[in-house]
C-alpha cells in the first residue's frame, strides 16, 4: 500500500511508539496520586511540557496546555477567549478555516457574536485588505490557520498578527497550527512572537490520535473549556492521557531533527507535480505560485470527479484523498476550493496527496506510472470531455 494521505493523518514513528508504551503498560498510576510510584508519570509529563515549549521557540513550560486533539485546542481557544471578554462580540476568521474553527465561530454567531469571514483569491491567499478592513475597536479575537489541510497553502500569520497588534493590542490572535506543526518552523518567541494562541495535534506529526497542545501565551484572558479538576494548571480538567501526552512530546522532537535536515519530501513532492503536469493535460495544481506546505500537493483534474479517481487509486494501492477526509464522503465540493473560485470542472475533480517523511522515491515513481492512465480513462467517459482534441468540450 502505498499511503499518500498524510494531512489526514500519520503513521505513528516507532520511537513514539516505544515513549509512550511504558505508560500504557507498568506505568499506569495517576500522575496526580500521592504514592512513590505515580512520580514516574508526573515527572514523565513535566519533560513532555517542557519538550513541547522547546518545539515552539523555547516558550514557558506553563504555556502548554495539553488537550485530546486540535479539535479541542480551537473549540477551547474560541469559546475560552469569547467567555473570559464578554465585552467585545466581533470576530475574524477566514472562509478556508477547518471545521473545528469555522463551525465554531458560526455557533458563536448563534450566540450572539459577529463574525468576519474573509475571503482568499483563487491562488488559496488571503485578501489582506478585506482583513485591515474587517478589524474594529470590538474586535476581541482573530482564528486564522497558519497553513490550509487542503492546500497545503501557507499565510502569512507572522505579518498578519503584526497588522494586528499594531491596530489593536487588545485583540488576541489565534492560529490552528496543525497542519504546519512539524513542517515548518514554529517560533513563538520569534517571528510568531505576536501569537497568543496555537493549536495542533499529535496524529498529524506521526504521534498518536487522541492528544493534541495548546500554547496560551501568559497573560491571554481565556477561561477553561473542561472544568471538573485541578489538572494542566486547572485549565483542562481530566485525568491526564500520560502516554499520549510522552507521545506527543516525543513527536515533536522527531519533527524537529527532521525538519532540520529534510529536503527530501519537498524534492519528492514537487517532482510529482512537475511530471503530473507534463504527463496530463488540464491539470492544475490549486494553490500554484504561492507559498506550500512542502509535503502537500492538490491537483485539480478537469472534467472528472474526485471520488472516482480515489477509487481507481484505492484500487491500485494507493490512498489519497479530494478534499479534506472530514468531508469525503459527500459529493459536495470542499468549501476551500469554493472559496478559492476554481471552476466548476476542476473543483469537483480535485484530488490531494500528502506526502511524510517515510515517503520513498519508489512510491512516488509508482503514483507517476498509474495515475496519468486513471485520468486518461476517467475522462474517456466524461462528458465534459472532448478526447479527439484533448480538451473540455467547447473549450
Ligand atoms: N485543523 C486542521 C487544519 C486540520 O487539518 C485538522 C485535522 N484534519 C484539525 C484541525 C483537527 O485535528 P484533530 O483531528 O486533532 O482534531
Amino acid at each position: 500500500m502505498i499511503y499518500l494521505d498524510n494531512n489526514a493523518t500519520t503513521p505513528l514513528a516507532p520511537e513514539v511508539v516505544a515513549s509512550m508504551t511504558p505508560y500504557l503498560t507498568n506505568e499506569y498510576f495517576n500522575p496526580s496520586s500521592a504514592y512513590e510510584a505515580s512520580r514516574g508519570p508526573a515527572h514523565a509529563i513535566r519533560a513532555a511540557r517542557e519538550q513541547v515549549a522547546r518545539f515552539l521557540g523555547g516558550v514557558r513550560p506553563d504555556e502548554i496546555i495539553f488537550t485530546g486533539c486540535a479539535t479541542e485546542s480551537n473549540n477551547a481557544s474560541i469559546f475560552g477567549v469569547l467567555r473570559a471578554n464578554a465585552e467585545r462580540r466581533h470576530i475574524i476568521t477566514t472562509a478556508v478555516e477547518h471545521p473545528s474553527v469555522l463551525e465554531v465561530c458560526k455557533e458563536a454567531q448563534r450566540e450572539g457574536c459577529e463574525v468576519s469571514f474573509i475571503g482568499v483569491n483563487h491562488k488559496g491567499e488571503l485578501d489582506m485588505d478585506a482583513f485591515v478592513k474587517a478589524l474594529r475597536p470590538d474586535t476581541l479575537l482573530v482564528s486564522i490557520m497558519h497553513a490550509n489541510n487542503e492546500t497545503g497553502v501557507i499565510f502569512p500569520i507572522a505579518d498578519i498578527a503584526r497588522v494586528v497588534k499594531e491596530t489593536n493590542p487588545d485583540i488576541i490572535f489565534h492560529t490552528d497550527a496543525t497542519q504546519s506543526a512539524g513542517k515548518l518552523p514554529l517560533d513563538l518567541t520569534g517571528a510568531l512572537s505576536d501569537i497568543d494562541l496555537l493549536s495542533f495535534s499529535g496524529h498529524k506529526l506521526h504521534g498518536p490520535k487522541g492528544v493534541g497542545a495548546l500554547f496560551v501565551r501568559r497573560g491571554t484572558r481565556i477561561r477553561p473549556f473542561m472544568c471538573g479538576g485541578h489538572q494542566e494548571g486547572g485549565r483542562r480538567a481530566g485525568t491526564e492521557n500520560v502516554g499520549h501526552i510522552v507521545a506527543l512530546a516525543e513527536a515533536c522532537v522527531l519533527a524537529e531533527a527532521s525538519m532540520a535536515g529534510e529536503t527530501s519530501v519537498a524534492a519528492m513532492r514537487d517532482r510529482l507535480e512537475t511530471v503530473l503536469c507534463e504527463k496530463i493535460p488540464w491539470l492544475e495544481v490549486n494553490g500554484a505560485g504561492v507559498e506550500r506546505l512542502p509535503n502537500t500537493l492538490n491537483l485539480a483534474c478537469h472534467c472528472i470527479e474526485g471520488e472516482s479517481i480515489l477509487y481507481q487509486l484505492d484500487a491500485a494501492g494507493i490512498c489519497a484523498s479530494s478534499g479534506s477526509a472530514c468531508t469525503s464522503g459527500s459529493l459536495e465540493p470542499s468549501h476551500v476550493l469554493k472559496a478559492m473560485q476554481i471552476p466548476f470542472t476542476a473543483m469537483h475533480g480535485s484530488i490531494r496527496f500528502s506526502l511524510s517523511r517515510y515517503t520513498t522515491t519508489e512510491e512516488v515513481d509508482a503514483v507517476i506510472s498509474v495515475f496519468p492512465d486513471i485520468v486518461d480513462r476517467l475522462r474517456r467517459i466524461s462528458p465534459y470531455w472532448d478526447h479527439d482534441r484533448s480538451a473540455p468540450r467547447g473549450t
